[in-house]
């Protein structure tokens, strides 16, 4: 067993931070988990910021690591592709989209027809083609088989009606990976189908949702008549619901939520040592455990990569990382706010506040951390029924 990094891979952790270092606007703030929002402390559009970026890691071929060549990809490891995941998210680097890279560009790998691959892979690569998941409803959320919205097939389109929630970066994607229901007379997970849909076809409207950071990190979109060409259709008609598993499952690791652990202990001794009256026996003890925790959850999602490119199923592993990783971040994010008295709790509009409100911005957006991408009682489900072999109650 061997828990080193290569020479190549410690070389390439530097050139990402060497990369950010140079490329991210001098008063980025790097907040958790990051749309496009301003993370700049006002000098620039983040949007702007966020497309700029993306661009420039598609030049450097940092978005499309782990695809195979033949596809465009670098053909790297999924531990490469970890480390670069780990670097963006320890910075809160704008220019990465999940969505696109991680998800939907290996689920079209797998299912998608040439002409699709041919259309979509390339832009994503270049950073030039930003994607939202339209999988939640109002009324579909864990048991998400039950979703309402209709894909009814017309000649060769299907026609759109219904209404998506939660979608994270809708605001700013340019299209949408949707699953809805195209036989009318199925239930559950039957009878459903995955279509990439172009968020500037007409009948598609978007309600940004603001979260309680105060970002528009997700909208509802809503669809009435939409028309989608069947060469959009992934996988087979009706079976859409092996594709969704297929784009939920390359969600994986988790190492992101780790990553802004680590972000948050670094600047928990920075504070310290600049502020006698909190070093204490007491503090120093909080973060040596959480230094702890911290380096578990990086193992776990690094095994997860390790176990994924030698080929064996990570499903039940990777629900291991997502639950731990976000209790984690959600925990740390607790202890900081503790640690750091009132000042934690400031938010940015206010001049005192530490790291522009980096602290109270954690702590606000790690409740949801452990509900998207199925949250952690889902997450625990999986593994004893995976895992551990327990029988389903
Ligand atoms: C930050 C964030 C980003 C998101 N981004 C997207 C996105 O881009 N696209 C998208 O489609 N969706 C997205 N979602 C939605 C997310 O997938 C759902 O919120 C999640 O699946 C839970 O669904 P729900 O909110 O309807 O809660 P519910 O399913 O109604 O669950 C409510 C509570 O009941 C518990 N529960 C439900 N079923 C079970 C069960 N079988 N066993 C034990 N406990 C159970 C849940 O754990 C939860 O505590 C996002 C959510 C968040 C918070």
């Amino acid at each position: 067993m061997d828990f080193g990094f290569t020479k190549e891979q410690e070389e390439f952790r530097r050139e990402i931070r060497a990369f950010l270092d140079a490329e991210l606007p001098a008063d980025w703030v790097g907040y958790p988990a990051p749309t496009t929002g301003d993370h700049t402390g006002g000098s620039q559009d983040g949007e702007q910021v966020f497309k700029d970026i993306a661009r420039k890691l598609g030049e450097k071929g940092w978005l499309s690591l782990f695809w195979p060549k033949e596809y465009g990809g670098q053909s790297r490891s999924y531990i490469d592709y970890l480390i670069f995941s780990e670097e963006i998210a320890r910075r809160g680097s704008p220019g990465y989209n999940p969505v696109s890279v991680k998800m939907l560009a290996p689920t079209l790998i797998e299912y998608g027809t040439e002409e699709q691959k041919e259309r979509h892979l390339e832009p994503i690569a270049k950073g030039q083609e930003l994607w939202c998941e339209g999988f939640s409803e109002p009324e579909a959320g864990s048991d998400l088989a039950s979703l309402q919205t209709r894909a009814l097939r017309d000649g060769r389109s299907f026609i759109v009606n219904g209404q998506k929630t939660w979608s994270t970066f809708a605001e700013y994607s340019d299209w949408c990976c949707l699953l809805a229901r195209s036989d009318p007379h199925s239930k559950g997970a039957k009878g459903l189908s995955f279509l990439l849909v172009d968020l500037s076809t007409p009948g598609i409207s978007l309600s940004p949702i603001e979260n309680m950071a105060g970002e528009v990190h997700f909208s509802q979109i809503f669809f009435e008549e939409v028309k989608v060409p069947e060469a959009n259709l992934v996988g087979r008609e009706n079976e859409g619901w092996e594709v969704a598993q297929a784009l939920l499952g390359y969600e994986r690791t988790s190492i992101e939520f780790v990553a802004m652990v680590q972000a948050m202990i670094e600047k928990m001794i920075e504070y310290i040592r600049a502020t006698p009256e909190r070093q204490t026996k007491a503090n120093s003890d909080l973060l040596a455990r959480l230094a702890v925790d911290a380096e578990i959850g990086r193992l776990l999602n690094y095994r997860v990569a390790w176990l994924h490119d030698k080929g064996i199923n990570t499903a039940w592993h990777a629900a291991m990382t997502k639950l731990y990783s976000t209790d984690l971040f959600r925990r740390a994010a607790g202890i900081a706010m503790q640690l750091m008295g009132l000042y934690g709790q400031l938010d940015r509009r206010e001049a005192v506040a530490p790291w522009q409100g980096w602290i109270a911005h954690s702590y606000l957006v790690s409740f949801g951390a452990t509900i998207a991408a199925g949250t952690s009682e889902i997450q625990k489900n999986i593994i004893a029924l995976k895992g551990l072999g327990l029988p389903r109650k």
